[in-house]
């Protein structure tokens, strides 16, 4: 087997935070927490979650545009590992994270980024051909004519004009900025590109013309990709693998057609099933991703995905319906967060109560599993004990007794374990205790609506 291009190896990036509010310490935010792939020569590697998973902070880490916290990332493209500045005796490290200023220059030249948004990454006050050029000087093409025939080239194999060379910025729309920064990003003949959401600042009509271009560039230059996108659509359309990344971890990866038709963490699952269907009105598989993805400064304990997750576990000891498992969990959570508005919930009922209803504590505690969309009464003669009694202490305002019945009694071993990588096969692997035979305590996967 070819070696591959690039290997990512347990990189970490922790963001410092600065403790300004009144008693909170300063910690940290895991961006990045332990992140590890291969990309081979000509392949693409997509990399997708929802925004603020820390996707951006992987390809920053991974050029150095960012410091990494740890981790290392070995670049093995064709041109580096074929010349040495370094003393012939001594064996050069091409671990990218250990890189020198001039070591970092060189390997600029075999790795090149693109950005979400074509406004900002070009100066104003240069032509863009100029700006392409630039890349040339910068290491070391002196000859000003050679410089212009590359660039009007490459200009013409993005699908712009040799002319185009003395326009501006401006002068270009949104789509044949991506062009130009294209064009801009192959000058210097790379192995390797990221592309960090290279087509989510463009309309739909262009998108499509833009993503069509970049396969027949990767194909046309045998580029080896990093493609980034929160949209699992796009994902499809130009990737050979993807990894799936939640809360600063890759959850799941594998070949895209595996991937696609046989999901198999929780998380993948949503995403795909959250991409729109040509007839608006049939959902996928109807499950819905609430909420967003947690502050990575305060992450969830276990599985991180555990606090949306609809497969969440439910321990043997209870027979609920998983959907109204997983609204038992988030109740119990926003109790222990302290977040529930029961003024406000107390204002509905005795709105009601004007229309003439029930006694104000039934009202109450009746009103309390509405806004959670719980139902009157669980199947599960105890859980519906410690339910009732929940609502009871806070239709007394008593919140401690309440998140204390809950968390005492409703636990799932989702926020106990962290769970380890499962391979499927060669080529795919999941974290999910779900696919863990040695660490899920029920291993028939809990059906879903
Ligand atoms: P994505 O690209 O998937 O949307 P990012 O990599 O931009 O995600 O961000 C991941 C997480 O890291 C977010 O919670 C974000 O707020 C945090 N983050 C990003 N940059 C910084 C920074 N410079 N300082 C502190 N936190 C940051
Ligand atoms: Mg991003």
């Amino acid at each position: 087997m070819t070696d591959p291009i690039i290997s990512v190896r347990n990189l970490k990036k922790h963001y410092k935070m600065k403790g300004g509010a009144l008693n909170r310490s300063v910690g940290f935010a895991k961006a990045v927490d332990g992140v590890s792939f291969d990309i081979y020569p000509g392949e693409t590697l997509g990399l997708v979650g929802e925004s603020g998973c820390g996707k951006s902070t992987v390809a920053t880490s991974l050029v150095r545009l960012e410091e990494p916290t740890d981790g290392s990332v070995i670049f093995n493209g064709g041109e580096w590992a074929s010349t040495s500045s370094h003393s012939d005796t001594e064996p050069r490290s091409n671990d990218v994270t250990t890189f020198d200023k001039r070591d970092l220059k060189r390997f600029r030249r075999g790795a090149q980024m693109i950005f979400q948004d074509p406004s900002s990454s070009f100066d104003p006050r240069m032509t863009v051909g100029g700006s392409v050029a630039e890349m040339l000087l910068v290491h070391g093409m002196d000859d000003k004519q050679r410089r212009r025939a590359i660039v009007e080239d490459l200009l013409e194999r993005v699908g712009l004009s040799a002319e185009d060379y003395d326009r501006y910025p401006h002068e270009f729309s949104g789509g044949q900025k991506q062009r130009i920064a294209l064009a801009r990003a192959l000058v210097l003949n790379p192995d390797f590109i990221v592309a960090d959401e290279p087509v989510s600042a463009l309309d739909v009509s262009i998108k499509a013309e833009i993503l069509s271009l970049l396969k027949d560039i990767q194909e046309e230059f045998n580029l080896s990709m990093l493609f980034i996108s929160h949209d699992m659509s796009v994902i499809r359309e130009v990737c050979d693998r993807v990894a799936v990344m939640y809360l600063g971890e890759i959850v799941e990866l594998g070949q895209t057609e595996t991937i696609f038709n046989n999901p198999k963490h929780p998380y993948t699952e949503a995403l795909i099933s959250a991409i729109p269907t040509p007839d608006p009105r049939t959902s996928q598989k109807g499950i819905k991703l609430e909420g967003t993805v947690p502050d990575p400064s305060n992450p969830p304990s276990g599985c991180k995905f555990h606090t949306r997750c609809h497969r969440v576990i439910q321990p043997d000891r209870w027979d609920l319906d998983q959907q109204v498992w997983r609204r038992l969990l988030n109740f119990r959570d926003r109790i222990q967060a302290g977040a529930i508005e029961l003024d406000t919930l107390r204002e509905n009922v005795t709105r009601q109560e004007d229309k003439g209803a029930v006694s104000a504590d039934d009202a109450i505690t009746s009103e309390i599993r509405k806004e959670f969309n719980l139902p009157q009464k669980l199947d599960d003669p105890d859980a519906e004990s410690t339910l009732a009694e929940a609502t009871e202490a806070l239709a007394d305002d008593d919140f401690e007794r309440a998140a204390q019945q809950l968390t005492e009694t409703f636990t799932t071993p989702c926020e106990e374990t962290d769970p380890a990588e499962v391979s499927h096969s060669d080529t795919h692997t999941s974290a999910c205790l779900l696919n863990d035979e040695e660490q899920s305590p029920m291993n028939a996967a809990t059906t879903n609506d």
